[in-house]
């Protein structure tokens, strides 16, 4: 997917005020402004499905990120699940959870995931589609693609949701992109603050008094 097809929520004006939308009353203080309506969410996630179906040839292992990427890979697996590709054919699917937790250290980059080696080997000969929230600088991402490729799977796509607009970025770009955002902490529909806003509709930007409430 070229970056020019995806919907840039960077600047200021778009930015939805509080009062527009229902927010949660017990995150009122904490989010400054709603940056993408869960109901544009979902229309988009819609949209990302077909371009997922359109290009698949094959039955495909939809890998969940955990946490943050669980209810995009929800909507998105259920969109998926009703479309058919240009031959009237629905694409099956297998799903697979995925825990990963970045580590850095002087000597060396790197990714712990919580499935096993032999959970690994199943993926040899498949397609895997990897389900993310968010690419920031992308350090992550290039780490686990780097260890899932060692299990020789047939392909690799990854969709992110979202991806921020940072010069922290490795320049990494995934396959199928919702919005690119601004270098803001966002939070809400699943993306979380130190465990919280997940149960969040909208993606808002964090505010000062959120960060404060919820630091640990
Ligand atoms: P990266 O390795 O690309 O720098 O970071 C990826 C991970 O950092 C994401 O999967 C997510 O868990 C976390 N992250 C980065 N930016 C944000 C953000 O704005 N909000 C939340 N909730 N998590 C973020």
């Amino acid at each position: 997917m070229d970056p020019s097809q995806w919907i840039d929520v960077t600047t200021e004006k778009n930015h939805y005020s509080l009062d527009h939308f229902v927010i949660p009353t017990h995150y009122e203080q904490d989010v400054s402004s709603i940056l993408i309506p869960h109901g544009v969410i979902m229309d988009r996630v819609n949209k990302l499905a077909r371009l997922i179906v359109d290009d698949a040839t094959g039955p495909l292992v939809v890998c969940c990120i955990l946490k943050g990427g669980h209810q995009y890979f929800a909507d998105l697996v259920n969109a998926v699940k009703k479309l058919t590709n240009k031959d009237g054919k629905t694409i099956p699917l297998s799903l697979e959870f995925i825990r990963v937790k970045s580590y850095k250290n002087d000597k060396s980059e790197g990714v712990t995931m919580s499935i096993t080696d032999e959970e690994c080997k199943e993926f040899e000969g498949k397609n895997l589609l990897i389900v993310e929230d968010i690419i920031d600088t992308g350090a992550t991402m290039v780490q686990l693609l780097k260890k899932l490729g060692t299990y020789s799977p047939k392909s690799v796509k990854v969709t992110s949701l979202l991806i921020k607009k940072t010069p922290r970025s490795n320049g990494y770009i995934p396959d199928y992109v919702g919005f690119s955002i601004p270098d803001e902490f966002v939070v809400g529909y699943a993306l979380d603050y130190n465990e919280y806003f997940r149960d969040l509709d909208h993606i808002c930007v964090i505010s000062e008094h959120g960060k404060q409430a919820y630091a640990v």
